[in-house]
């Protein structure tokens, strides 16, 4: 038996997760854009690790709003985003480890609008 989500939900400006183990995660929807773990936003290593990184179109608040998740495999969720990006599988170990353990985030590459609250 893998972790997996038995809820998966958005509370105000976070995604909330309650496992299959009792546990529960929270997640700022901020936090959790800026660590898609898409190609294209994180970027992705050549054989001699170096790290090549597409230009990105700069995030606006609704890059920051879930329109809906689909899991994906049994070991991920896929996140579509209101601004339409959706490449990104979260898997619940990562989300797990994010909830427990607050990752540090990557570096902003262009001005970055907050979400209007
Ligand atoms: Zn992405």
């Amino acid at each position: 038996m893998g972790l997996s989500p038995k809820l998966l939900q958005v509370v105000g400006d976070e995604l909330a997760i309650a496992w299959n183990d009792g546990s529960e995660s929270y997640l700022k929807l901020t936090d959790l854009r800026r660590l898609c773990p898409c190609a294209g936003c994180a970027g992705e290593r050549d054989l001699l690790g170096r790290l090549a990184k597409p230009p990105q179109a700069p995030l606006t608040s609704a890059s920051f709003q879930i329109s809906r998740t689909a899991p994906v495999g049994g070991y991920a969720v896929q996140i579509y985003w209101h601004d339409g990006h959706s490449d990104g599988l979260y898997p619940y170990a990562k989300l797990k480890e994010w909830g427990d353990d607050p990752p540090e985030l990557p570096p902003l590459s262009a001005p970055t609008l907050l979400p209007t609250v």
